[in-house]
């Protein structure tokens, strides 16, 4: 007797986690597949969820989270120059998945299309299908920074889609698109009416010249997008699972109604730590000076094995680098860089058509071990060189 539905049974393990699985039980991997930073949440925010528990902070909170947080959210966050009401514009929820799956519970009727970049993090798709919609692959190419580019979203509107999926810094590929990059989706939004989805969980991890900008605060985009953030890679605080979506008020209130139902709310510490985190933006600013110095080493190294082509991510903490020379697909690459030397990267070929040819680095190891698994590429790299001549 089969008890699961349709959609249960057609759920898949997704191609990060199997290169997790096929990494498992192996000595002495390093792990370069990771999507979290590395380290402990900085102590006072820790702090904050310890006294938040002593006080006895135990209990359900309000469904769109404790007005302490979403006022912090609306008030010191970068998000301050918009002045989204945390009355009503405001969810807190279970980290940016939770809220990007209750913003598509709330959208989408079967069969609605939503417009996502390809090459792209792979739950974005997944959770849409699971709700009924169709996600859109809409290409990319490397020569444009893997940004979306208008002509090739305008070409893949039909009168079923309903919103465009933006998320800049991205992951896999680092990129951060540019103003002009937004202005263009914007103006298509607008002109198409669709919402933008736009998913800036890792708006902190920038470098050298590049700033965050959200499409929200383009003109007329206010109304019509929903930001989904999250205190997971910023702050070190992914197993908190404390996230928000700031959107317009109808949409906002049918995800706080459905949080009810499902989940009734964020564990009550963890918003507790939240907004203490929202007084301390240096704290992110020292992560992301880590990882600024990582992506450094990283880049340097990477630099030095021939063949491999890596343009410099502008921000999150993942490297695309680009492997066709060896004339391999990136997943023959990844699974023999794994059985020979023992190093996790991600097939870019997980991420859709257009990663083909590249592999995810993530930076979020200790620059020693990142040293060494780079080390360990440039001998894989050199042992493939050696066979194909
Ligand atoms: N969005 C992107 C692009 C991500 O890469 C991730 C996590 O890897 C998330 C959202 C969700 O993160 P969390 O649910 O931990 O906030």
């Amino acid at each position: 007797m089969n008890m699961l539905n349709q959609k249960a049974r057609q759920l898949k393990q997704g191609a990060i986690r199997a290169m997790f699985d096929r990494a498992a039980g192996m000595e002495g991997v390093i792990s370069l597949g990771i999507g979290e930073p590395d380290m402990p949440t900085p102590a006072l925010i820790c702090q904050a969820g310890m006294e938040a528990l002593e006080r006895g902070e135990t209990h359900y909170t309000p469904n769109a989270g404790t007005v302490e947080l979403r006022r912090a959210i609306a008030e010191k966050s970068y998000l301050a120059p918009l002045g989204y009401d945390p009355a009503g514009e405001i969810i807190v929820t279970c980290g940016g998945m939770g809220a990007l799956s209750l913003l598509f519970l709330v959208l989408l009727e079967e069969g609605d299309e939503v417009l996502i970049q390809d090459p792209q993090w792979l739950n974005h798709a997944a959770q849409v299908r699971y709700c009924g919609g169709v996600p859109v692959r809409v290409p990319t190419r490397a020569a444009a920074g893997f940004s979306m580019e208008r002509e090739a979203v305008e070409r893949l509107v039909t009168a079923r889609t309903k919103a465009i999926l933006i998320n800049s810094p991205n992951n896999p590929t680092g990129a951060v698109m540019s103003k002009e990059a937004l202005k263009e989706i914007a103006a298509v939004a607008r002109r198409r009416d669709l919402l933008v989805i736009s998913d800036e969980v890792y708006s902190t991890l920038l470098y050298g010249q590049a700033s965050h900008i959200s499409i929200a605060s383009l003109p007329g985009m206010r109304e019509r997008t929903v930001v989904i953030n999250s205190f997971s890679k910023a702050y070190a605080m992914t197993g908190w699972r404390v996230g928000y979506a700031a959107g317009p008020a109808e949409i906002i209130d049918r995800m706080v109604k459905c949080q009810e139902n499902f989940s009734a709310c964020v564990n009550a510490p963890g918003q507790h730590a939240a907004a203490a985190a929202l007084d301390h933006p240096e704290l992110a600013t020292g992560l992301r000076d880590i990882f600024a110095r990582r992506r450094e080493a990283l880049l340097s190294e990477l630099a030095r094995i021939p063949g491999i082509c890596c343009a410099p991510p502008a921000g999150a903490f993942y490297a695309f680098a680009d492997i066709s020379a060896f004339g391999m697909s990136s997943e023959t690459f990844c699974r023999q860089l794994l059985e020979q030397e023992r190093v996790v990267c991600i097939p870019g070929s997980a991420f859709g058509q257009c990663g083909e040819g590249y592999i995810r680095i993530g930076y979020a190891a200790g620059e020693d071990r990142l040293r060494e698994a780079v080390r360990r590429m440039a001998r894989f790299c050199e042992s493939r060189d050696n066979q194909s001549r």
